[in-house]
């Protein structure tokens, strides 16, 4: 499909956000499996099954707008999917492969709030209401998610750096 008009970059970014979403999906459950601290285990598990929804939720939108729901290469989120790849192949300390993955995390919730952001923008300014509450359901589960790796972060920051770093 050639982009031409707004409303087909509209497509082009939800066809990126689609892919985004199923890289991240697969992604997640190694996130779990790296994970010491329980509350983290949690969050990471409970967005495990939101991002299921917001995959959902993205077929819904396509479906709104008369589209078939079709992927394009999210480069963004597979980039930071291979600093994971490169970081666990330095074979860190589980604690700080932990806290790495705790920063790889928050950016992938920085880097989806903004695109939903712009998103929702476009769906706006562009008429497709359907679309909107869709997408701001994904934005809210992406801004808790966010949230969460905040709080984990300073506490199991601190706890790594009593443990580990030399006085
Ligand atoms: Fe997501
Ligand atoms: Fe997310």
């Amino acid at each position: 499909m050639s982009i031409k008009t707004p409303e087909d970059l509209f497509v082009h970014e939800l066809e990126d956000m689609y892919d985004a979403e199923q890289q991240i999906l697969k992604a997640l459950p190694k996130l779990a499996q790296e994970a010491r601290d329980d509350k983290l285990r949690e969050a990471i598990e409970h967005h495990e099954v939101e991002t299921h929804t917001q995959i959902q939720n993205l077929e819904k939108v396509f479906q709104s707008l008369g589209h078939q729901a079709e992927s394009t290469t999210c480069y963004g989120i597979k980039g930071l999917i291979q600093e994971h790849e490169h970081f666990v192949a330095e074979q860190p300390a589980p604690e700080v492969l932990q806290l790495f993955n705790i920063g790889a995390a928050s950016k992938t919730e920085q880097y989806e709030i903004c695109s939903y952001t712009d998103l929702i923008t476009e769906a706006q300014l562009l008429g497709h209401d359907d679309a909107v509450s869709l997408l701001r359901e994904n934005l809210k589960h992406e801004q808790e998610m966010a949230k969460k790796l905040e709080e984990v972060n300073s506490r199991v920051s601190s706890d790594t750096i009593k443990q580990l770093q030399p006085a």
